[in-house]
């Protein structure tokens, strides 16, 4: 997935992820909730339940578990707004929120366009969503957040916690951003 990113993306995500959490006055160690970052944004969370005209049929064929559904953006005026699958864990709400997030902070423009109901979804290019998946990860643990925990000793689990993260969240960021290599480096 990574190889798909564009030379020097890695190190711009660190930047806007700190740039972002600077804006929220949080530290690199700190949780950034996907719904306060949206609410900087000016983005919209919605829920598919308060989605007028949806029907009790559309929303449980949307939010099934096998619909693949995880959340996408409408670009609504005067401000887009971002309709996630309430029925994914908190964790994985998450990471489906920053996704989206990363999307419009890059202002990625899609490709296409399928609708969904009445609503105009949009889709992108693979090295776009790779840029998402990546952006996407560094909002929800930044490098020096993730150096940070591994220094005070916690598990992957307590990491996971404490970042509102998914535990496979947490070991892909431990795997793809070589901190542990960093830590046994610094420590020798
Ligand atoms: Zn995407």
């Amino acid at each position: 997935m990574s190889k798909n990113l564009r030379h020097g993306f890695k190190a711009y995500a660190e930047r806007k992820s700190l740039e972002l959490r600077k804006a929220l006055n949080l530290f690199a160690h700190q949780y950034m909730p996907a719904r306060k970052l949206a609410t900087h944004l000016g983005v919209r969370i919605v829920s598919p339940l308060s989605i007028k005209g949806l029907t009790q049929n559309a929303i449980e064929a949307i939010t099934d578990p096998d619909s693949g559904f995880s959340a996408v953006t409408i670009l609504a005026q005067p401000t887009p707004f971002i309709i996630y699958n309430h029925k994914h864990t908190p964790a994985r709400q998450e990471s489906d929120l920053m996704h989206e997030l990363a999307h419009l902070i890059e202002d990625h423009s899609p490709v296409s366009f399928t609708m969904m109901g009445k609503l105009p979804c949009r889709s992108f290019n693979p090295s776009h969503e790779s840029e998402a998946e990546w952006l996407g990860g560094c909002l929800q643990i930044c490098r020096d957040g993730l150096v940070w925990a591994i220094r005070e000793g916690l598990s992957d689990s307590e990491i996971a916690e404490h970042f509102g993260a998914s535990l496979e969240m947490v070991q892909f960021r431990r795997r793809m951003t070589g901190v542990d290599r960093q830590i046994q480096r610094n420590r020798r």
